[in-house]
């Protein structure tokens, strides 16, 4: 019933695209057949005849040209005109046929043109229901595809997905996590309160990476978060969210990578507390040799001892680098735990760096240090920590400038900071490599430079401990013709 449901009615056929040639042959024959069947029969008056013969005529031109297109309206007129002609030649007189052929030919005009009409329009409508379909086809096996991709990715991801309210996320995720995660986006967010820590501290639904996410809809947030699995183990994941946006640039989803880094930060942690350790228990050891060493200096001096002095003080210089050494490592690694911690103060800016001046004016005589018109600066900072990045300063411009080079240090106020310049003449530094610098165990690298002595860890250090009394730091330099370090510090108010 339906199958001669779908035969008979041309809506049901929109779209398939099949347009038949028996079907219109068929059909005009039988109908047509039916007509003169008819008309013999009830041996109607001519008005009513043509009455009837004009109207089935125009139904079949009008069902074959919306069933089966231009070719199924032409094979209806082409049956219809050899039906006129029968009757003109088979029942009218010599004197009526031309004038009913004229007329003929006036319909089977009228009838070309309207099956034309509604054939190309029937197959337009096809072609677009077609594309249509073809499209949706198309959306559908991508849509597959790209969640067979997802799901077999070695990678834990999360979409959440604005426009049905739902989110889902991967065999891996759910091998993460040891939870499926697909359903309604408030219940997850929801679960996720109760199972995302920060700082051992339980995140409110606002801060949720997800949340952010979908409310800041920024290009992508990356953050590492704390969770606590149904199982109760504690995951640190990094939960990196970028949104997705349509083509009028409305956010429709967010999709997520996480990433479990619980054994990386342990392993961080470890070696943070190795360091931690080795440096805390290295400076003790170091202490002592150093005082031992001065008496021995101070007894090699008393005995006019040169070659003992001169070997003692080469060994003193050692056991400072070492001492040095492991300062930095400890300082290092109490920056990467969070644990450099500040003692601030009031105190004169001008003092500490004749101090530090003085200092390397007696072990380095060969340069010549200059303060240059320094103003009177009172700095609310840490006067230790402020120290270590003047020493470190004056050290590098030391090391990296020609044996007997001049380096000038100045002071100045800037806008509610104190601002001072560590300015040499040696190596300089090429423009590429100066933010570089600045990072930790970064050293230039080239030829020559090489040979310095160090660690790349002075700068990085001296960059936090500026950073974290709100400064700057930066370099001014060029290749081979010196460099000039700057920071800033608050002055107190
Ligand atoms: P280190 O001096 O122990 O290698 P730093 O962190 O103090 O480590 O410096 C990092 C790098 O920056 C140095 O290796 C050196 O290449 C470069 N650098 C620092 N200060 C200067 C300077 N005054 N002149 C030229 N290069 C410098």
């Amino acid at each position: 019933m339906d199958r001669l449901y779908l035969f008979l009615n041309p809506m049901r056929r929109l779209g398939m695209g099949k347009y038949s040639v028996f079907a219109p042959l068929l059909g005009n024959l039988s109908v047509l057949s039916f007509v003169e069947l008819f008309l013999f029969l009830t041996d109607s008056q001519s008005t009513f005849g043509a009455t009837l013969i004009i109207t089935s005529s125009i139904l079949l031109v009008v069902y074959f040209a919306f069933r089966d297109g231009i070719r199924g309206g032409i094979i209806s007129v082409g049956l219809i005109l050899f039906y006129y002609l029968y009757i003109i030649f088979s029942r009218q007189e010599l004197s009526q046929r031309q004038a009913s052929i004229q007329t003929t030919f006036f319909l089977t005009g009228v009838y070309i043109s309207l099956s034309a009409i509604i054939g190309w329009l029937k197959q337009y409508v096809d072609r677009l229901i077609i594309k249509e379909k073809k499209a949706t086809i198309f959306m559908e096996e991508e849509k597959i595809r790209l969640n067979r991709i997802l799901e077999h990715l070695p990678i834990a991801i999360r979409i959440a997905n604005l426009r049905d309210n739902r989110i889902e996320g991967n065999k891996k995720l759910e091998e993460l996590l040891r939870r499926k995660v697909n359903g309604n986006l408030e219940s997850e967010i929801a679960y996720l309160t109760d199972h995302e820590y920060k700082n051992g501290k339980k995140m409110s639904s606002e801060d949720l990476t997800l949340v952010k996410a979908l409310k800041e809809k920024k290009k992508s947030i990356s953050e590492e978060i704390e969770y606590i699995r149904d199982d109760k183990k504690k995951l640190k994941l990094k939960i990196n969210s970028a949104p997705i946006f349509n083509k009028k640039r409305k956010l429709i989803s967010v999709v997520s990578v996480l990433s479990d880094v619980t054994v990386d930060r342990l392993m961080e942690e470890r070696k943070n507390n190795f360091i931690n350790m080795a440096s805390h228990e290295l400076k003790t050891p170091i202490t002592s040799m150093k005082l031992l060493l001065n008496l021995l200096l101070k007894r090699s001096k008393e005995q006019n001892n040169t070659a003992i002095f001169e070997l003692v003080s080469n060994l003193i210089l050692q056991t400072e680098r070492l001492q040095q050494l492991a300062s930095d490592l400890l300082d290092v690694s109490r920056i990467q735990t969070g644990k450099l911690f500040f003692m601030k103060q009031e105190f004169l800016l001008n003092e500490l760096i004749a101090e530090v001046c003085d200092l390397f004016r007696e072990t380095r005589q060969d340069k010549r240090i200059v303060v240059k018109d320094t103003n009177t600066l009172v700095v609310s900072a840490d006067r230790f920590r402020i120290y270590q990045v003047l020493t470190n300063l004056m050290t590098n411009a030391i090391k990296y400038s020609d044996k007997d080079g001049e380096i000038i240090i100045q002071a100045k106020k800037a806008e509610g900071f104190a601002h001072v310049s560590v300015k040499d003449f040696g190596i300089g530094i090429d423009n590429s490599q100066q933010k570089k610098i600045f990072g930790l165990l970064y050293q230039v690298k080239d030829g020559r430079d090489k040979t310095f002595p160090g660690l790349g860890m002075g700068l990085f250090i001296s960059k936090e401990i500026v950073k974290r009394h709100k400064g700057k730091i930066w370099v001014e330099s060029e290749k081979g013709r010196g460099s000039t370090f700057h920071f800033t510090i608050p002055l107190d108010n």
